[in-house]
């Protein structure tokens, strides 16, 4: 008799997207930016999306976050089904909210209140006390080393301090999945680093599943696993797994 191996299901994954179809707009002028994509990231696993300019990692990841919403396929995060050709999940801003760190490209900071709440205003809505969520905000800017622009607006800051804020607003919540679409684009080589260090400490300790869009070449020979994207197919390929420096 055979051996009977255990194999793995949805539920060893934390993000598991199977054969998801992604197509804007209709007719003559459709774009089939995915073209049946299957990926998945165990927990506390950080992974790498790379692929060339228009090859649909924003719409992956968007998709992924429930920002747009897929033509068609799964997509199962923490072991719930959330979308299964339509969304399965009703509260998708609560999904947003609770479960998914966004870094973007652009930090998208809210102009007219300051860095320290932009950082602490999503655990607040999420129940926390404003004192609790708070020092929660200036651990986060103080490891990013921008905590010394907590009570600055945004616009005083430079555009990497910009960017470090953002994503100590992506953590600042702990969420189970972290979805960053080149966080490093504009960080010099150093910072970048230390932003990659700090997300791959994240994904150990609270076994955080993360998938990082980059063309970073200082970041790329990091990942350990990585997903390929080309022409709208996700190929998987092993990474050098490089450590940190110290
Ligand atoms: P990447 O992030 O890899 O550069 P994108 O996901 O931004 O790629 O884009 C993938 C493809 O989908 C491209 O052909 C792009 O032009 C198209 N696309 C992206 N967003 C939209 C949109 N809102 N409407 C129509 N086409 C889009
Ligand atoms: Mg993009």
């Amino acid at each position: 008799m055979m051996p009977i191996t255990p194999t793995l299901t949805n539920t060893a994954f934390a993000i598991d997207m199977e054969n998801m179809v992604k197509t804007y707009g209709s007719g003559s002028t459709a774009v089939q930016a995915i073209k049946g994509v299957s990926l998945a990231v165990r927990p506390g696993e950080m992974v790498g999306l790379l692929g060339p300019s228009g090859s649909g990692k924003s719409t992956l990841l968007q998709c992924l976050g429930a920002v747009i919403n897929p033509t068609r396929g799964r997509i199962t995060l923490g072991g719930e089904i959330v979308y299964d050709n339509g969304w399965r999940t009703k509260d998708l801003r609560a999904l947003r909210r609770d479960k998914i760190g966004f870094v973007f490209q652009a930090p998208y900071l809210i102009p007219f209140i300051s860095v320290l709440d932009n950082v602490a205003l999503l655990p607040m809505l999420a129940g926390q006390s404003n004192k609790h969520a708070r020092e929660r905000a200036l651990e986060l800017l103080t490891a990013l080393e921008v905590d010394h622009r907590a009570y600055a607006k945004p616009s005083e800051l430079s555009g990497g301090e910009q960017q470090r804020v953002s994503i100590a607003r992506a953590l600042a919540n702990k969420p189970p999945f972290i979805l960053a679409d080149e966080p490093t684009a504009p960080l010099d080589s150093e910072r970048s680093l230390i932003v990659m260090q700090l997300l791959a400490k994240l994904a150990e300790q609270y076994q955080t599943a993360i998938i990082v869009v980059t063309h970073d070449d200082i970041i790329i020979p990091r990942f350990k696993r990585l997903y390929r994207l080309r022409d709208g197919i996700a190929h998987e390929e092993q990474g050098q797994g490089l450590p940190f420096p110290d």
